[in-house]
């Protein structure tokens, strides 16, 4: 189970959130929705520490840290339980599509290479890369590149798979295999909390789906009454607008 108690993040005098609680349980997929520059992916950055919360308390599976107290061990053992997916890859321009998978398992889950190796093949085999594993990330479209790392994430078999915005920036030919993959994670009851623009995933994956505005959940719920029955103005427009 994911727990967020009462986070909270400023930048500077800015209040982005202040008091998000959230619980996902087990092979939930939860969506994240909300208009641009509302706090959706410092939240998400706040989870696995890409960025320090000012209050609230963290716990995934057994590991519970205080965002204010965390120690560096903390850091490193939630990191281990989460897995994250950039709307840009992050995937290392030096490394090839196989050494990208496996670099977590080595760095961050101390396996042997070999071993490492033998694990990234299968997941590129899994994610229907399985003859791309030496190319280079500039060698491969930007639907591979995205579907490695996601790759890269499943490697760690995290409790939670977080996910911010990782279609946003492939061209529209290349959204569908990414949406199908995540898919193909969603079937297996992989946890997820995913922000995204993609209303059409929202409805068909989502168990729900949470409307983030102005740094608050203002409303949730599964993805029949959010898109057939919002209720708060501020969805309705929005809902709207994204058409
Ligand atoms: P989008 O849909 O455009 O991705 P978002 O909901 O993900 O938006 P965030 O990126 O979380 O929004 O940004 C929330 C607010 O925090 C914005 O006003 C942004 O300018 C501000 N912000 C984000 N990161 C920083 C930072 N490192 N320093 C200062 N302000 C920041
Ligand atoms: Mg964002």
């Amino acid at each position: 189970m994911i727990k967020l108690n009462n986070l909270a993040k400023r930048f500077g005098d800015a209040t982005i959130f202040s008091g998000i609680d959230l619980t996902i349980e087990k092979g939930e997929i939860v969506v994240v929705i909300g208009p641009s520059g509302t706090g959706k992916s410092t939240l998400l950055r706040c989870i696995n520490f890409l960025e320090t919360a000012n209050r609230g308390h963290i716990t995934i599976g057994d590991v519970t840290i205080d965002s204010q107290q965390a120690a560096k061990s903390d850091i490193i053992a939630l990191r281990r339980k989460t897995g994250f997916v950039f709307q840009n890859y992050a995937l290392f321009a030096h490394l090839t599509a196989k050494q990208n998978i496996a670099e977590g398992l080595i760095t961050v889950k101390g396996w042997k290479k070999d071993d490492a190796f033998q694990r990234a093949q299968q997941i590129l085999d899994d994610i229907g890369l399985g003859d791309k594993g030496e190319h280079y990330p500039a060698a491969l479209s930007g639907g591979q590149q995205q579907r490695v790392g996601i790759g890269r994430a499943m490697a760690l078999e995290a409790d939670l798979l977080l996910f911010d915005e990782p279609t946003s920036a492939l061209d529209p030919e290349w959204v569908g295999e990414v949406l199908t993959l995540m898919q193909k994670l969603a079937t297996r009851h992989q946890t997820m909390l995913v922000v995204t623009h993609e209303m059409q995933f929202a409805r068909e994956v989502a168990d729900r789906v949470i409307f983030m505005a102005d740094g608050e959940f203002v409303e949730q719920g599964p993805p029949e009454q959010i898109f057939t029955n919002p209720q708060d103005p501020r969805l309705q427009k929005f809902l709207n607008k994204v058409g």
